[in-house]
């Protein structure tokens, strides 16, 4: 890397002791940003460490436990300590009037990060989106909020702040259809019988991308796909039927948009979540030589191929539920959350990821005339019960 512009900007950073997260530090480091607040849920030693290196003045551990540890760790600081769930969207508010307005970056995993997306957009912040499960569980609001505070939500997932740059090539209305990438996970080329019993510890080694545990695993069932059709829905507007899957080996090409006239604009760069993070904090400008330059010699070649959804049906059970639209995304998701823990800890086998999703969102039907967040939140629970029950036997 050779000249590295700096800037001033002030963050909040959800989920800082995440991969996502211990990215955005190193971004915030190279570039100088003021690191106003950081989250986490329990790892209260690498939180501890971080409000050390950054001198940051607010932190949330929504573990009411280790936010009495974090205390006592930092207890020679000027930190202010926020405890649990309310706690970290208290953190937020606070933290977003101490000074200039900062972006908050949501890195937290799962549902946890809907409400203080929400939170975010409700205290005046433009919001740098990694939790997808924001957009997953109630985009529809999500959004709303956003266009009511006319405020940005900026995405960090790769594919979509590729999608973001391409679609800056012609008018929403002539996009004939978006093509989201997929590396295609540890398992691509495998069939049923090879697939059904891989362990996780197989799963866990993603190809090209080094992330939490839990998108891991749905990298590998291509769920996270599923849930970036929807993420993408949200964030650009077009619908589901437009937004295409190929799969792409190399994780070269991020994502593409097709307009009318047929042609095709891609976004191309070395796999690194440290350039999505800054573009999105940095929006609308670019910072100077944030990651690698790519170099297409080396890589020498790009290989596509269709997914293979009869293999692996995450794919098609995100698409269902989002076509039943309401809160049954809600429960695809919750449910997910639930089976990728105990095919985790070896309590299910691969398919028995999709399995249990179906049950769950068979047996919650109703979800999905259900629209209102609270209605969203009390799925969310429900899904989880259900989830587990079927564990049980
Ligand atoms: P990790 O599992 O590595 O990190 C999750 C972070 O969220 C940790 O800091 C964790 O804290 C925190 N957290 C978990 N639950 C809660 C909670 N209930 N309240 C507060 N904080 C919580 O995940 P990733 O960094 O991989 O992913 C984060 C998000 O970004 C996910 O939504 C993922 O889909 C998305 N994303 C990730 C990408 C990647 O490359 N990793 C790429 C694109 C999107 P603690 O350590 O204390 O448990
Ligand atoms: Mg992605």
């Amino acid at each position: 890397m050779n000249k590295q512009s700096k800037s001033t900007r002030p963050v909040i950073i959800l989920g800082s002791t995440g991969s996502i997260g211990l990215q955005a530090l190193d971004v915030a480091e190279r570039h100088g940003y003021e690191v106003r607040a950081l989250a986490a849920r329990s790892n209260a030693n690498v939180l501890s460490g971080q409000i050390r290196s950054y001198r940051v003045r607010f932190a949330a551990m929504t573990d009411p436990e280790a936010a009495n540890e974090l205390r006592t760790l930092v207890r020679d600081l000027d930190v202010r300590i926020y405890s649990g769930t309310e706690g970290m969207l208290d953190m937020i508010r606070d933290a977003s009037v101490s000074g200039p307005v900062p972006t908050v970056l949501n890195a937290v995993s799962g549902a946890a990060g809907l409400r203080p997306s929400l939170c975010a957009l409700d205290s005046g912040c433009p919001l740098a989106l990694a939790n997808k499960e924001s957009l997953v569980l109630a985009g529809e609001i999500v959004m709303a909020k956003a266009k009511e505070k006319n405020l940005p939500v900026l995405p960090v997932d790769s594919e979509h702040c590729a999608l973001w740059q391409c679609l800056k090539a012609g008018r929403r209305s002539e996009v004939d259809a978006l093509i989201l990438t997929a590396s295609g996970g540890p398992f691509f080329g495998l069939d049923r019988d090879e697939l059904k019993n891989k362990a996780a510890r197989d799963a866990l080694a993603h190809p090209t991308w080094h992330m939490g545990a839990q998108i891991t695993i749905d990298s590998a069932t291509l769920m996270n796909k599923g849930f970036e059709i929807m993420e993408a829905v949200w964030l650009f507007g077009i619908p589901e039927d437009r937004i295409e899957v190929l799969v792409h080996r190399q994780s070269i090409v991020h994502s593409m948009v097709r307009f009318c006239d047929r042609s095709v604009i891609a976004q191309m760069s070395v796999p690194d979540m440290r350039f999505c993070i800054a573009h999105a904090i940095e929006y609308p400008k670019r910072l100077d030589a944030v990651i690698d330059e790519l170099d297409l010699a080396s890589v020498g070649s790009l290989d596509f191929a269709k997914p293979d959804t009869d293999s692996f049906p995450a794919l098609g059970l995100a698409r269902f539920a989002y076509r039943q639209g309401g809160a049954m995304p809600a429960v695809l998701n919750a449910a997910n959350e639930i089976a990728v823990d105990a095919y985790l800890e070896g309590r299910t086998g691969f398919y028995g990821i999709t399995d249990i999703v179906l049950r769950t969102m068979t047996r919650l039907q109703k979800a999905k005339d259900e629209h209102s967040l609270d209605g969203i939140l009390y799925y969310d629970t429900e899904a989880r019960k259900a989830a587990a029950s079927y564990l049980l036997r």
